[in-house]
């Protein structure tokens, strides 16, 4: 079994995105630059938009935070996009999910100009990824695609099974695996809350995808020898041993579940530290459309 490590990748690949941002300065250009706009005070929220703050610093990337009242108006959160969008000196933007009740996640998305939609959840930028045309992709699938490249794993023509439909991780997984290119070519089942007898499909995988958001969820007897499995569940579970009085456990039983693979991601330190790295590629890249 070997681990696919997530943060030894990120390490990595922030180092290129660094030595990238470096050359651009000395070229004359200016830096990239993220923002993110963050509306209430989800506390989940507020740390991965602090942590997407200090990784743009950590790359020589110029960052801008937004925060709003919980009580802002879906009119004005509106007003606060199309001036980001019109904004020249930002490349790419976030609204942190998830919103107040009161916002439709849907409206404030295509509000944003899908140019600067690094996050990839555009109906522009999820309709061209169907389409294996330039887009910026999600994040986490993104970064579910560099760990199996850069692992060089074989993807084409294996049985692929990813458990979860959301918009932001398993409906694009399944569209991005399933597409002819590398990493890709997988005849793709995509399985949901409503998929009878689960483990009749897990069980056939060659690439199995977790993102369901239920603690060990998945054990040894619904998984094939020889699997790859990618573990993107993250949820704290109360745990007194700890400080912080939680520890964060993935979708898999780890400890049965490994020694069955061929590869497998931890949690922490598999898929998570790639959805960030990925986000701030993305940034890249649309500061490289000048
Ligand atoms: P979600 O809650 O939007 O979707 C969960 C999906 O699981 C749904 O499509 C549902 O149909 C499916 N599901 C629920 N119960 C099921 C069952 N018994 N059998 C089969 N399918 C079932 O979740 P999400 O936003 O995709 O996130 C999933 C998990 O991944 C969460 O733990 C979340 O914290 C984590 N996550 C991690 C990262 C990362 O960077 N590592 C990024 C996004 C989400």
């Amino acid at each position: 079994m070997q681990l696919l490590d997530g943060k030894a990748l990120s390490k990595t690949i922030q180092k290129e995105i660094k030595t990238a941002v470096e050359q651009r300065i000395q070229e004359g250009k200016k830096r990239p630059h993220l923002a993110a706009i963050l509306v209430g005070t989800d506390g989940a929220s507020q740390t991965y938009v602090g942590h997407k703050v200090k990784m743009c610093k950590a790359v020589g990337f110029q960052s801008t935070l937004l925060q709003l009242e919980s009580d802002t108006s879906q009119a004005d959160l509106i007003k606060h996009i199309q001036q980001f969008n019109e904004n020249e000196d930002i490349d790419g933007f976030i609204v942190q999910l998830p919103l107040p009740k009161h916002i439709d996640v849907n409206t404030i998305t295509e509000a944003i100009d899908y140019q600067k939609d690094v996050d990839g959840f555009h109906p522009q930028n999820i309709g061209r990824m169907a389409q294996n045309s330039p887009c910026f992709l999600p994040a986490t699938p993104a970064g579910i695609l560099e760990l199996l490249a850069r692992n060089k794993i074989e993807t084409s023509g294996k049985e692929c099974v990813v458990i979860g439909r959301s918009n932001i991780v398993g409906r694009p997984m399944s569209l991005l695996l399933s597409r002819n290119n590398y990493p890709g070519n997988c005849t793709v089942t995509l399985c949901h809350s409503r998929t009878q007898d689960l483990a009749v499909h897990t069980r056939r995988a060659d690439i199995l995808v977790v993102a369901l958001g239920k603690p060990e969820f998945i054990t040894a007897d619904m998984v094939k020898e020889g699997a790859v499995v990618v573990d993107v569940g993250i949820t704290r579970v109360a745990d007194a041993s700890r400080k912080r009085g939680y520890r964060l456990a993935g979708d898999v039983k780890f400890d049965e579940v490994a020694p069955k693979c061929s590869y497998i991601t931890p949690v922490p330190g598999g898929v998570g530290p790639m959805t960030v790295i990925m986000l701030l590629l993305n940034t890249l890249r649309a500061s490289d459309k000048e």
